[in-house]
């Protein structure tokens, strides 16, 4: 017979994607005692950089360099959007604290106060994001300034070629050269993996190789790029180490998933939540809801190995669209995999995607998700919160698509702040 452990806390955050984990983060600055449950997200396949807003609203089809510029055209436009639910001052207070929080672990985030940054893609685009790992500060600058500059690449690599990077670059930037090189150690490997080489580069001999194998290539060049592999858990003082010794600027160009830069957000998060208010159920997911009520709920967790039940006061679901498996469709519906909340979404499957699949106006599918109160507590079709202690966030919340609005993190932490804090003040209600 199935033993289970019993867990008692007050706030139940279920999953762990960038709005669970923010929401942990959050909740444990302020030690709320809460319990953390979930698996792999979208962080771990993240570029790392963290987005505020990126498309224009006045040009369809555009990117925007003012994000802040885009708040009052979303409260007046978009009024269903859960940023229309956010001043401009909880969402720079969150993204803030966040990054304080990733910064005292070693993971340090830069950007311009009101402007966006444009990063360089391994695609040779240009993404505009609000906050980026440090390791990439100068592949911002490397691009405006256009000076001569060294991408490289790995033998065995397959997810950058620095000679498909230039080819898309050179016309705007002529100054660049390639170069493959074989990276420390791995001469008896046919393949390898971004996160396999960010954790050899940790090890000083793997440094001290790699120096001396590219300095050849450096005389009269102002920048180093590479793809981002400085390091899982050290690649502040990575850069550091490697720009002091190479006496260059050097940069992080972001890479497709499975991304180093997404693997050390989630890594970084998760030690700092090491010995705060916040238990982590690791990789564990939620099978059964088996008591849901104002009074609090009980929800049954993990496998027939070590299953557990958490009773909870209140629980925040930041399980995400589909990927995450917060959301599953079948023939005819897109239903909440958890609570079955009610999905706002289009009335047939036929409306799910527009004939034209560049159209500029997006798909209604993307748009599906849950819809709340100003509290981001899910609702009924009447509006009253399915339950008063019953919170949302992050990818889940409906009337917003951050794939095509370029605001994913954003929309993440800054409903998981407002969450947090809108669940201090229902608890000393
Ligand atoms: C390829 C890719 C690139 C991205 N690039 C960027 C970028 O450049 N900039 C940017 O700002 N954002 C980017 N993002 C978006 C960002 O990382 C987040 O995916 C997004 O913010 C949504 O996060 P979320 O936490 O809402 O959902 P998810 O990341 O999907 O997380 C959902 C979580 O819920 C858990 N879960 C689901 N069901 C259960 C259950 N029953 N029990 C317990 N746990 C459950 C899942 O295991 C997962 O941990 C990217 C995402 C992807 C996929």
């Amino acid at each position: 017979m199935e033993s289970f452990q019993h867990i008692e806390t007050d706030l139940f955050i279920i999953g762990s994607g960038m709005a669970g984990m923010s929401a942990a983060i959050f909740a444990a600055n302020r030690n709320i005692k809460s319990v953390l449950s979930g698996g792999a997200g979208g962080l771990e396949h993240s570029s790392g950089l963290l987005d505020l807003w990126g498309a224009s609203l006045t040009q369809k089809g555009r990117v925007t360099k003012k994000p802040w510029d885009m708040l009052p055209k979303i409260y007046e436009h978009m009024p269903d959007h859960p940023y229309a639910n956010l001043k401009k001052n909880t969402l720079s207070k969150a993204f803030l604290e966040l990054t304080t929080s990733l910064k005292t672990q070693g993971l340090t985030y830069t950007g311009y106060d009101a402007l966006n940054s444009m990063v360089m893609t391994p695609f040779g685009t240009l993404h505009p994001t609000y906050r980026l790992p440090i390791t990439m500060k100068s592949n911002v600058e490397a691009f405006k300034k256009k000076e001569p500059c060294l991408i490289l690449d790995f033998k065995g690599l397959r997810e950058f070629s620095a000679v498909f990077f230039k080819e898309v670059m050179k016309k705007d930037w002529p100054g660049i050269s390639t170069q493959c090189l074989e990276f420390p150690d791995t001469q008896l490997r046919p393949e390898v993996s971004t996160p396999f080489l960010a954790r050899s580069f940790e090890t000083r001999q793997v440094q001290e190789k790699f120096i001396s194998l590219v300095k050849p290539f450096l005389k009269g060049k102002t920048y180093l790029g590479l793809p981002a592999i400085l390091g899982v858990n050290a690649c502040d003082k990575v850069l550091t180490a490697l720009e002091k010794e190479l006496n260059i600027n050097i940069f992080e160009i972001p890479t497709p998933p499975v991304s180093v830069p997404g693997i050390r957000l989630k890594e970084t998060m998760m030690k700092a939540l090491e010995g705060s208010s916040v238990t982590i159920l690791q990789n564990k997911r939620v099978t059964k809801v088996l008591k849901a009520s104002n009074k609090g709920f009980e929800c049954e967790l993990g496998s027939n190995i070590f299953p557990a039940i958490v009773h909870a006061k209140a629980v925040l679901i930041a399980t995400g669209r589909f990927l995450g498996r917060g959301l599953y469709a079948d023939q005819k519906k897109i239903h909440e995999s958890i609570f079955d909340l009610p999905v706002c979404q289009p009335k047939t499957r036929e409306e799910w995607h527009m004939p034209d699949f560049f159209n500029l106006n997006g798909h209604r599918i993307n748009q599906a998700g849950i819809e709340t109160d100003d509290l981001f507590r899910p609702v009924m079709n009447n509006k009253k919160p399915v339950f008063n202690n019953l919170f949302a966030s992050g990818s889940i919340l409906a009337h917003q698509d951050w794939v095509r609005s370029k605001c994913g993190a954003g929309l993440s932490i800054g409903t998981s702040f407002h969450t947090i804090t809108n669940f201090l003040k229902y608890k000393t209600r």
